[in-house]
């Protein structure tokens, strides 16, 4: 028997409770891993708090995150002992999770752990760490080269964003980062950040072209504040959108697309491709400074998950959490 953090919802309503769970319950699939990390990322807090839109079905497993060794690989992609990474594919979403001590999964959605690094380490860069690697890989390859000019973080105090700072400044570039805390100005600017701004300092939305500022944009806001990055990103530089705390919506129009060439790329962590996803791995594990990472990142046992998943959504969670799912 294993211990399992589960999503119900029955005649009684919704309910998060811990249940003990045996190996018949998990579901189908070519791999076992006993999980010794997992992470807390914004997805997992609407999850846990029952908020609609992220679990598909109910008894569920949240978690979008696991790490730690493989037991037993019927494809013999994997040997046991091997230990393994798993961010995205569903997994907390339309299929058991990270918050249990085992997960059956699919060998071809895990990735090695790059060597000299740990389960714990790669919970604590977890989807949004690895977001947004992708979010500056793609920044790269869309011509925002260190020394091309600003780039802006919105969100900056959030799990993407704090990553996103510390990767972006590691690469060479100039940092500006963008947040409604201001009291984290110290600790962003700790993470390489070289100036921080209050979000309303960002351009107000209304002018579909904004003075030209940022050479690229990572953000994890969405909604007004995207419109405002595009709209004052410079001629020919490019906008990574990862994420949507602020809002869905996009209120922009055709003109910094047609008029300076901004590029908006979109990034999506679930479905990356696995080529992609090893390539990210590897850039994680060499470009992201190990000393950063631990400083903002806290570790958690994983009772305390349902009263996480409450701070996360009022946005009071700094950084990165990684759950000890074995303690
Ligand atoms: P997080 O740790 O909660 O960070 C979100 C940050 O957004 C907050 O720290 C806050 O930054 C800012 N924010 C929150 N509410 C806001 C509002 N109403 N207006 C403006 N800014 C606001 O979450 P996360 O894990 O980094 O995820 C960030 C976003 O990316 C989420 O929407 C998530 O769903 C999305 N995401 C997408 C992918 C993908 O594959 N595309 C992967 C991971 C996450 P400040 O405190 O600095 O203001």
């Amino acid at each position: 028997q294993f211990r399992a953090l589960r999503a119900v919802k029955d005649d009684a309503g919704f309910r998060a409770e811990f249940q003990s769970l045996t190996p018949e319950d998990l579901p189908a699939g070519d791999t076992v891993v006993r999980v010794t990390h997992s992470s807390l990322n914004y997805k997992d807090g609407l999850a846990v708090a029952g908020k609609p839109g992220v679990l598909r079905s109910y008894p569920m497993t949240p978690g979008i995150d696991l790490a730690g060794t493989v037991v037993s690989d019927e494809t013999g992609t994997y040997q046991p002992g091997d230990a393994v990474v798993l961010t995205g594919w569903g997994i907390g979403e339309r299929q058991d999770g990270g918050y249990a001590e085992y997960a059956r999964v699919r060998a071809a959605w895990l990735v090695p752990l790059p060597p000299g690094t740990t389960p714990e380490w790669a919970m604590s860069v977890g989807t949004a760490g690895f977001t947004a690697m992708l979010a500056v890989l793609s920044l790269g390859e869309h011509g925002v080269a260190p020394g091309s000019g600003e780039v802006l973080v919105t969100g900056a105090a959030g799990g993407v964003g704090s990553t996103a700072v510390a990767l972006l400044t590691a690469a060479g570039h100039t940092v500006t980062a963008s947040t409604g805390r201001r009291e984290e100005e110290a600790y962003l600017r700790s993470l390489g950040a070289a100036n921080v701004i209050g979000r309303e300092e960002l351009p107000a939305l209304g002018r579909p072209l904004e003075k030209e500022r940022w050479a690229g944009v990572v953000d994890s806001v969405g909604g007004d504040t995207l419109a405002g990055a595009i709209a004052s990103t410079r001629a020919h530089g490019s906008v990574a959108a990862c994420g949507l705390a602020g809002g869905s919506a996009l209120p922009t129009t055709v003109f910094p697309f047609i008029l300076r060439g901004v590029n908006l790329l979109g990034i999506d962590s679930v479905n990356c491709p696995q080529e992609r996803r090893q390539a990210a791995w590897t850039r994680l594990a060499r470009d992201l400074p190990a000393d950063r990472l631990a400083e903002v990142t806290q570790v958690r046992p994983l009772s305390d998950v349902p009263a996480l998943a409450g701070e996360i959504l009022a946005g009071r969670v700094r950084g990165r959490t990684v759950v000890d799912v074995q303690c």
